[in-house]
């Protein structure tokens, strides 16, 4: 018996360039934000990112903004 995790983390959500709700992979990436290493831990923000499982369009958002 196959034990699934949340190994596919889809979603359903609207995707600009199909102008549709379609399917997406979400994914959370850490991005550094400044070019210095001393700073590093100041400037890393938190993106969602979200592919578009039908058109491969990728939509990156930070997530610290709100
Ligand atoms: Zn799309």
């Amino acid at each position: 018996m196959a034990t699934t995790d949340d190994a596919f983390n889809g979603l359903t959500e609207h995707c600009a360039h199909c102008e549709l709700d379609t399917l997406h992979e979400v994914s959370v990436q850490i991005r550094t934000e400044s070019g210095k290493e001393e700073n590093a831990q100041f400037s890393r923000e938190p993106y969602r990112v979200t592919e578009c499982q039908r058109c491969g369009n990728r939509t990156s958002q930070r997530m610290n903004n709100a």
